[in-house]
């Protein structure tokens, strides 16, 4: 996960309390600066932080002051260079060098850019435990404001691992790794937030690694399966489709979550040939439907963000459904809001493509990724889905049914229809049924379940018609 360190030297590359030099600071640099300094923004270096950490670690006691590294990388800053282009993305890296330039005044705690986006905190003069949530709400205070770069607002946060030295033998090495697994854990945590690395967080640092190789061998030996979630129609109680949710089952049981094992693969770069396996086992389900004669419904699949920007979905679902002889109107592609909202006009054109191919368009989880769903109007989408996030909320809170509310409101008035995932209860049901929702889904009418069970439930569900009589 890094280098190797480089052998301790005696000059210190950064002189503590010395802000940090800029790109364009006056004096000439020397031979040193030069090697050890981070061109763009004047911040000491990965050369220079390893030599430093290696000195500190070398002359620390455990029984003395604290030892700790707090290591970050930005969230939204791939955005950042995605959207406005590689040389905000430097402007923004230059800003964040300058702001916590101010922020880290302490001579003992010593700013490093590592590479790209990643950057570390060496804190050596830590007495009290306290104190370092205290520097890590420095650290991320910084990133309240918005950076402006080419007078556009840049929302760029940041994810901070701590680790601290608490054992003689504990290198620089292993204090590197154990605060880059507790980034990860502030990640998973929501991001903009800190995490301290413990021995549990290391356990599932090397789970999750594992979890990838486990991913390509489960494609290879074909253990990935499809189950199928019903959906109803609220005005006449009939299935109206089913969601296609990819299973991992190893040796008759289930092996790993979806929500676990697609955000692996997402980060690892197998979720294409896992979403290929996901449309071609629909392909086949929907052929072995057909053939045994049963009502055909629409079945919505998962595209990942990856998938859609930057895979070639349209040639995957043509290969497996188009050049197969089936009606492309009997497939739904569910896209969750952040995928399409990193580029509205490319998604607007691959979207309406998918479209002219004569399948349907899903927004999925509508209302997390963006404050405003006004980019509705843009897309010429089908369905909207109200994420379960809300839903399971409408009872319990005024805010959540009226943004439940509004959202129904404008899908309608831009001529979509909603879907409402994780319905729990006929309560729920009701309450969506005045809203005027269309379609409901959840474990109130049934989970997923496989293919041979899903037509076993296109009757008329219990559970509709009992909420049925208790509303109006
Ligand atoms: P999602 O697209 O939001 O799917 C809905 C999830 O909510 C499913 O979890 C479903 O089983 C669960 N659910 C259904 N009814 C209820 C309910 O009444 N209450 C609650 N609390 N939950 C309910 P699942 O199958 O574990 O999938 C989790 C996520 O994994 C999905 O969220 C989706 O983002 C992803 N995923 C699943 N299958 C695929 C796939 O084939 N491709 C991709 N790219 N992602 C997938
Ligand atoms: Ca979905
Ligand atoms: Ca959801």
């Amino acid at each position: 996960m890094i280098e190797a360190m480089t052998p301790s030297v005696e000059q210190s590359c950064q002189d503590p309390g010395k802000s940090p030099a800029g790109p364009l600071s006056g004096n000439l640099p020397s031979n040193r600066e030069t090697t050890h300094l981070d061109i763009l923004t004047g911040l000491p270096n990965r050369l220079c932080f390893m030599e430093e950490l290696q000195r500190a670690v070398n002359t620390h006691r455990p029984s003395g002051p604290m030892l700790s590294l707090l290591f970050f990388d930005l969230d939204g800053f791939k955005f950042v260079n995605d959207s406005l282009g590689h040389q905000a993305g430097d402007e923004v890296l230059i800003q964040v060098g300058q702001r916590l330039g101010q922020v880290l005044v302490e001579p003992r705690e010593r700013l490093f850019r590592l590479a790209g986006d990643e950057f570390v905190v060496i804190a050596d003069h830590v007495e009290r435990l306290n104190q370092l949530p205290k520097l890590a709400e420095r650290i991320l205070a910084a990133f309240q404001e918005p950076f402006i770069v080419m007078h556009e607002k840049a929302f760029v946060g940041a994810s901070i691992g701590i680790a601290i030295r608490h054992q003689q033998g504990q290198t620089a090495e292993q204090l590197l790794n154990q605060a880059d697994a507790a980034m990860y854990q502030s990640k998973r945590n929501g991001r903009r937030c800190y995490s301290f690395y413990s021995v549990d967080l290391d356990q599932e640092h090397r789970r999750l690694f594992q979890l990838r190789g486990d991913i390509r061998e489960a494609i290879e030996n074909q253990e990935f399966t499809v189950h199928y979630q019903p959906k109803f129609d609220l005005a006449t109680g009939e299935c109206c489709g089913a969601e296609a949710l990819v299973r991992w089952f190893r040796n008759g049981e289930i092996y790993s979550r979806p929500e676990e094992f697609v955000a692996e693969a997402e980060k690892c770069g197998l979720i294409v040939p896992l979403s290929q396996v996901v449309i071609r086992a629909v392909a086949r389900d929907i052929k072995c439907w057909e053939a045994l004669g049963h009502r055909m419904v629409p079945i919505s699949i998962n595209i990942s963000a990856s998938h859609f920007r930057f895979g070639d979905l349209q040639e995957d679902l043509a290969s497996a459904f188009f050049f197969q002889g089936i009606n492309p109107g009997l497939v739904e592609v569910e896209l969750t809001e952040e995928a399409v909202l990193h580029d509205l006009k490319l998604s607007g054109k691959k979207i309406r493509d998918l479209k002219q191919m004569g399948f349907s368009v899903t927004i999925d989880d509508l209302g997390t990724g963006r404050s405003s769903i006004a980019y509705l109007q843009k897309l010429t989408v089908d369905i909207v889905k109200i994420d379960e996030s809300f839903v399971q909320e409408i009872l319990d809170s005024e805010f959540a049914l009226a943004v439940v509310d509004s959202m129904i409101r404008i899908a309608h008035t831009a001529k979509l229809r909603v879907v409402a995932e994780g319905v729990e209860s006929p309560e729920i049901c009701d309450c969506l049924r005045t809203l005027s929702c269309d379609h409901v889904q959840g474990y109130l009418f049934g989970a997923a379940c496989d293919a041979e069970s899903l037509f076993a439930q296109l009757q008329f569900p219990a559970a509709l018609a009992s909420c049925q009589s208790t509303s109006m």
